[in-house]
């Protein structure tokens, strides 16, 4: 038996009547029309969001009550025609090079070969994980290129406002490929979710895992590639661009990047834990993630950055500097034990060491669509005994440190804190839900015994 599935196999078939009941990971259907509609208005709301932060980072010193009296005064349009994103075709070349360069690398560059968690419709698809190598390798060229001359290492800085327009064109378009790709050739047509509304299918998507030829997983290519690539040279530039126009680098940005660079790092370097993760193993593509990973990912989580890069240096103690690094530093080894425990208790079963003992699970079964009873182990100590969600705990300290970093109270500074705290809570319910659906009375017994989600005492 391979170790590496996440999962035992198979150990029983049942009947076709029973397929009809396996509603885990494909309960789309059913929502109401406006229920879905609602929840679809991020397709409209995210690019404008997009561009109200740009504007309020350039045009009003990151002040969201500047901004918002003057749309007040004279109207979204208007501010935004004056100071808004502006495409050029320069912006569209550099997206398109940009992506361009980032396939080649996904398509060619080796990598050892993993499997992921079995589909709901039980198939178990294998990823060449080479991410590690992308990011080494695109961040070498980066440098060189700046070092030679070739490139302004503050490209992205100073080209920003053509390459969010550009990249939310990309976005847009990549999700229009991807609805029409579920209909016209589905990778795998017994994946597919339908909710029964086109817009809500366009929004959080149809396929599971697109892909372009047997290799070309479009997720993984664009989450894992091409969001989480880019995060770091977005850092990178706007600290060149502070030191090209300050003469200096601002102690608080050198920190944050070490994070951010961190949390990146770690991210490649951990590549094959993503495959279990809810992003690949679980959540359908479409706007959601894809216009997340063009354009929400690299112009949101980057706010700090782009913040100290284009305004001022903060003037923020040493003292708090270091105690709000060290936490940040804390969070980040929790988040890393946390993922790491799962990984291995999945990959290892019972052989798995947590904290130095035998790993203590439930073992929970469930039914993919095929007819497939399968086993799943839930892991019951280290971190996944204290809380339901350890990792996200931390993760969420982490992002908290990050905005602390910058020193400022202005609250687009916080947008990458309020946008986790948001995602990451509607995760843990919207994932629970789902575990309740596949586990049934194991998933109960697990959270009778490991009652707490995110912090024990508190919720
Ligand atoms: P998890 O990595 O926690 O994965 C959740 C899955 O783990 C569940 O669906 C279930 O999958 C399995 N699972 C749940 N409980 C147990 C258990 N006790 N033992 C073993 N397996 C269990 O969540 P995410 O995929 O959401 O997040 C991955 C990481 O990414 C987290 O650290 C999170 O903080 C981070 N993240 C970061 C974001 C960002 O934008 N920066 C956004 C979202 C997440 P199964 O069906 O296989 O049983």
């Amino acid at each position: 038996m391979d170790t590496r599935t996440a999962t035992s196999s198979l150990t029983s078939t049942v009947g076709d009547n029973l397929k009809a009941k396996i509603l885990w990971g494909r309960t789309g259907a059913g929502r109401s029309f406006l229920r879905s509609l609602l929840a679809s208005t991020p397709v409209v709301l995210a690019p404008l969001a997009s561009i109200t932060t740009f504007t309020t980072l350039t045009a009003f010193d990151g002040s969201f009550s500047a901004y918002i009296a003057a749309v007040a005064d004279q109207g979204f349009w208007k501010i935004t025609a004056q100071h808004g994103p502006r495409l050029t075709w320069q912006g569209v070349a550099a997206v398109a090079c940009w992506v361009s360069f980032q396939a080649l690398l996904f398509l060619y560059l080796p990598g050892p070969v993993r499997k992921g968690q079995p589909t709901p419709a039980g198939h178990v698809l294998t990823y060449r994980l080479n991410g590690v190598y992308s990011w080494v390798l695109t961040h070498i060229i980066y440098f060189s290129l700046g070092w030679t001359g070739l490139l302004d290492l503050a490209f992205i800085a100073r080209n920003w406002s053509s390459l969010i327009a550009a990249m939310n064109i990309a976005g847009l378009l990549a999700s229009v490929l991807a609805f029409v790709k579920a209909y016209t050739s589905p990778t795998h047509p017994d994946d597919r979710k339908f909710s029964g509304s086109s817009i809500y299918d366009f929004y959080m998507g149809i396929e599971l895992n697109p892909r372009f030829g047997p290799d070309f997983d479009f997720k993984l290519f664009t989450n894992g590639h091409l969001g989480m690539m880019v995060w770091t040279l977005i850092d990178l530039s706007f600290t060149a661009y502070q030191y090209e126009t300050r003469q200096v680098i601002d102690p608080a940005l050198i920190l944050l990047t070490i994070l951010q660079f961190l949390y990146v790092a770690d991210f490649f370097a951990n590549e094959e834990w993503y495959l279990s993760t809810i992003d690949i193993a679980h959540d359908h593509y479409g706007f959601y993630l894809s216009w997340g990973c063009f354009c929400f990912l690299p112009t949101t989580y980057t706010i700090q950055a782009q913040y100290l890069g284009m305004h001022h240096s903060s003037d923020i103690s040493t003292l708090h500097l270091a105690a709000v690094f060290t936490l940040g530093l804390a969070a980040y080894v929790v988040f890393r034990s946390a993922n790491s425990q799962r990984h291995r208790a999945r990959l290892f079963g019972r052989k798995a060491l947590i904290s130095g003992k035998p790993a203590e699970f439930i073992t929970a079964s469930y039914t993919t669509a095929d007819g497939t009873r399968r086993e799943s182990l839930l892991l019951v100590s280290g971190w996944w005994g204290w809380s339901r969600h350890a990792n996200y705990t931390a993760d969420l300290v982490f992002s908290y440190c990050m905005c602390a970093l910058v020193g400022s109270t202005k609250v687009v500074v916080w947008t990458y804190a309020i946008w986790m705290t948001l995602i990451l809570v509607h995760r843990c319910l919207r994932d629970e839900k789902r575990l309740g659906d596949k586990y049934g009375d194991k998933w109960a017994e697990y959270c009778r015994r490991v009652p707490w989600r995110f912090v024990p005492g508190v919720w």
